[in-house]
C-alpha cells in the first residue's frame, strides 16, 4: 500500500492491488509447495474476444508461476454447446484435474448455465455452479467466487474487522454485486446491495463506511458520493476512448471516479491495479483449496490462515 502525493492534492491512501495480490500468489505458491502432488487447474476458452485471451494467458502463465499444472482448451467460436458440455464433463471426471475455469463470456449460440452445470462442484474454482452460490447463501464452506473474495481481502488491508461496516455493494449481478454482499455480510457487516432501481444512489453510498462498484458504468462513482474517509473497491473496469492519447486511441477506467474520489476517500482500489490483480490470485488460492478439499488434503498453514 503506498500514499497518495500529497502534492497533487490526493489525500487517499491508495490499495494496491497489484502488490496485495503478488503476496496472495506468493501465499498459494508456498501452500502448493508442500502439497502430496501438484494441483492442476483447467481453463476452457471458445471464440475469439481478444480480452478473455488476454485474460487466460495470465491465467495460465501465473497457474505456472505458482507451481501447479495448467490445462489449456481453446476452441474454436462456432464450437457447439454440447461439445463444450461434453469436455467440461470430461474435465469434472478427469481425477487428475483439480480446478475447472470456463471463460465468460461465452458465445451467444452457448448456454452458460448449461455449461456451469457440467463443471463438478468440487471443482468449481470460480465459485459460479448453483451448489457453490448455495452453500454461500447458506454460509456453508465452498468455493467462493473469486472477484467479490478479492474485494474483501482489499477491504481488510484497510479495515481487518469489518464487524458493523456499514457497506454500499452498487451491482447485483450474479458474478460480482450480490456474492460480494453476501462475503461482507459473512464479515459481519452491514451490506446495502444497490442497483439500477435504487433511489437516490449518492444519498446512499454517503452512509457507508465502504463502497463496492461493480457496475459496468465508467466513472459513475463521483467524489461527492463518498462520505469522507470511506473505503472505496472499484470492480470496474471499462474500456473507453482516450483521444489524449493520439486518434482511436482507447484506456481502462473504473466505476469510480478516481479523481474526485481520492480527495474524499480514506483509501481507494485504483482500476485498473486494483481488483483485477487480486481475480486470478483467488484463483489460484481456489485451485490449492479445491485440491484438499476433493483429495482430502489439509490445507497448508499459508493460506488456512485467509
Ligand atoms: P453486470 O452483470 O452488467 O451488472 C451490473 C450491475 O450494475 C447490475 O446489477 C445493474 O443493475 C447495476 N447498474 C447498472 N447501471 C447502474 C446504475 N446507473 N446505477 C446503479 N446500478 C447500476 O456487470 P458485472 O459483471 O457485475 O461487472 C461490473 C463491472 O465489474 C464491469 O465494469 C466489469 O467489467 C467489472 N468486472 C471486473 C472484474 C475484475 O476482475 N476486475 C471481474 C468481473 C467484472 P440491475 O441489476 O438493476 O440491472
Amino acid at each position: 500500500m503506498r500514499t497518495a502525493d500529497s502534492e497533487t492534492g490526493m489525500t487517499a491512501r491508495i490499495i494496491d492491488g497489484k502488490a496485495i495480490a503478488a503476496g496472495v500468489r506468493a501465499d498459494v505458491a508456498a501452500a502448493a509447495k508442500l502439497l502430496p502432488s501438484q494441483p492442476a487447474l483447467a481453463v476452457a476458452l471458445v471464440g475469439d474476444n481478444p480480452a478473455s485471451h488476454v485474460y487466460v494467458s495470465s491465467k495460465v502463465k501465473m497457474t505456472a508461476e505458482a507451481g501447479m499444472r495448467s490445462v489449456e482448451i481453446r476452441l474454436p467460436a462456432d464450437t457447439a454447446e454440447a461439445d463444450l458440455v461434453a469436455r467440461v464433463d470430461a474435465l469434472s471426471r478427469d481425477p487428475d484435474i483439480d480446478g475447472i475455469l470456463v471463460q465468460l463470456p461465452l458465445p451467444k449460440h452457448i448456454s452458460e448455465p448449461a455449461v456451469l452445470a457440467a463443471i463438478d462442484p468440487m471443482k468449481d474454482v470460480d465459485g459460479l455452479t448453483e451448489q457453490s452460490a448455495g452453500k454461500l447463501v447458506l454460509g456453508k464452506p465452498g468455493l467462493r467466487p473469486c472477484t467479490p473474495v478479492g474485494c474483501v481481502i482489499l477491504a481488510k488491508t484497510e479495515r481487518p474487522d469489518l464487524s458493523g461496516a456499514n457497506v454500499v455493494v452498487i451491482g447485483r449481478s450474479i458474478l460480482v454485486g450480490k456474492p460480494a454482499a453476501l462475503l461482507f455480510l459473512e464479515q459481519n457487516a452491514t451490506v446495502t446491495l444497490a442497483h439500477s432501481r435504487t433511489r437516490d444512489l449518492k444519498m446512499v453510498c454517503r452512509g457507508a463506511d465502504i463502497v463496492v462498484a461493480a457496475v459496468g458504468q465508467p466513472e459513475m462513482v463521483k467524489g461527492d458520493w463518498l462520505r469522507p474517509g470511506a473505503i472505496v473497491i472499484d470492480v470496474g473496469t471499462n474500456r473507453v476512448p482516450a483521444p489524449e492519447k493520439g486518434a482511436g486511441k482507447t484506456k481502462l477506467v473504473g466505476d469510480v471516479d478516481f479523481a474526485s474520489a481520492v480527495h474524499v476517500a480514506g483509501a481507494i482500489t485504483p482500476s485498473p491495479g486494483g481488483v483485477g490483480p487480486m481475480t486470478i490470485a483467488c484463483l489460484l488460492r481456489n485451485t490449492v483449496l479445491a485440491a484438499c478439499a476433493r483429495r482430502g488434503w489439509s490445507i497448508p498453514e499459508a493460506l488456512a490462515r485467509g
